[in-house]
């Protein structure tokens, strides 16, 4: 008999609760818009992360193209051992002064970074300080890494000034406060206005994940750099898997971090080093980043579009500072009836369940991109509105 009888009763349980969830290919993606393919349906794609519509850029393939023929496909080792080559180099430096930092260090995601740093920062006996609504990478970093977690209300920095306190008082060693600045499955941005200087005040070192800003908010610099807080954070996690429209992850901070994290993290250490495709795709986007400043202010514009035209058609959208629109719903089945009723007007956008979002608060998670035209915002107003006109008759 199968050990793994159990899995049975334990799938049925997650599809009555409609929690089950299944990865559907999407074929012909179009490289000039946001149009995909799928069940040989042409859907307008509206829940990618890929913000600027970067990752089918051609140029981008083009620089990845000549990289995988000038330095090789894969990177062949971890960094410490043969890994490191003149591309990781040259893109940690370019980060490096992109985010106004001493140093970098490219990690293979943005969940190996946080997980790897958080898990080198802090340790048993000492204290992380967590919002509750951290990405599952910073959640499994603070549980990784021995130290005790304490877990603060979204945004509530009341709150956190009390764990910090009450940390201080315990006698823990060293303390970290870890937040996003956009929060992935909300759009809104942390107090980081508040939140910085609270954490200074108290000797704590400052993570803060800018997977959801880099490439978005502050002329694509991130949301720190918007708000004039680069220099007054320990570590800058961002990704270049999302408005990059690549693959990996970094942390930005001071020489003497990043040469600690070479040493310490352990995803960084033991794991293979990127491969010079994604990373030549990644220094071409940054400079197309750069060129282009328009492209972040172009998805910025369609997420506020966005939510006020739902807001004005009554539904129940949460303010994106940056360019998630998440759509309230509520129920799991209802949110996804409304995708796939979504799905049946041409317009493809998922439903976000537990435990991605706490019980009870399932959505539709929207995001524009930079490559959709105004028209397509209008078009998927226009979708909205039939549902809703559909639902009152
Ligand atoms: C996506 C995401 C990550 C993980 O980045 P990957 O490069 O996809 O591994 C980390 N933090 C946040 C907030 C994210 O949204």
């Amino acid at each position: 008999m199968s050990g793994l009888g159990w899995l049975e009763g334990e799938a049925a349980a997650l599809k009555g609760q409609s929690l089950w969830r299944t990865a559907r290919t999407l074929t012909g993606a179009s490289t000039a818009t946001p149009i995909v393919e799928l069940d040989g349906e042409r859907l307008l794609l509206l829940c990618s992360n890929n913000y600027l519509g970067l990752a089918s850029d051609a140029r981008l393939g083009e620089a990845a193209a000549a990289a995988a023929l000038a330095h090789g496909v894969g990177s062949g080792a971890s960094r410490l051992v043969s890994g490191t080559g003149e591309l990781h180099v040259q893109l940690e430096e370019r980060l490096a002064a992109w985010k106004r930092s001493e140093d970098c260090v490219l990690f293979s995601s943005g969940y190996l970074a946080n997980q790897g740093t958080i898990a080198a920062l802090v340790g048993r006996g000492d204290a992380v300080i967590s919002d509750a609504l951290n990405h599952a990478s910073i959640i499994d970093g603070c549980r990784l890494s021995g130290a005790e977690i304490g877990v603060y209300p979204h945004a509530d920095v009341a709150a956190c000034a009390r764990l910090l306190h009450k940390a201080r008082a315990a006698g823990r060693r060293r303390l970290l406060l870890v937040t996003d600045s956009v929060f992935s499955m909300d759009g809104d941005l942390a107090p980081l206005g508040e939140l910085v200087p609270l954490a200074r005040q108290h000797g704590a070192m400052v993570l803060v994940d800018e997977a959801h800003a880099t490439g978005v908010l502050g002329q694509g610099r991130g949301a720190l750099a918007q708000l004039g807080l680069e220099g007054q954070v320990d570590a800058i996690v961002g990704t270049c898997s999302k408005a990059l429209g690549s693959v990996g992850g970094f942390v930005a901070g001071s020489r003497l971090l990043c040469d600690y994290l070479r040493n310490r993290a352990r995803g960084y250490v033991f794991d293979t080093a990127p491969p010079p495709p994604v990373l030549a795709a990644t220094l071409r986007a940054l400079a197309i980043l750069e060129a282009e400043p328009a492209l972040s202010e172009q998805v910025c514009r369609h997420a506020q579009r966005l939510a006020a035209g739902l807001q004005a058609l009554g539904y129940q959208v949460m303010r994106p500072d940056a360019a998630v629109v998440p759509l309230l719903v509520g129920d799991s089945a209802a949110a996804l009836a409304l995708g796939e009723r979504l799905r049946q007007r041409g317009v493809l956008a998922l439903a976000i369940r537990p435990p991605t979002v706490p019980p009870g608060t399932a959505r539709l998670r929207l995001c524009p991109m930079a490559s959709h035209t105004d028209a397509q915002i209008e078009q998927v107003l226009a979708a909205f509105k039939a549902i809703r006109d559909e639902a009152a008759a």
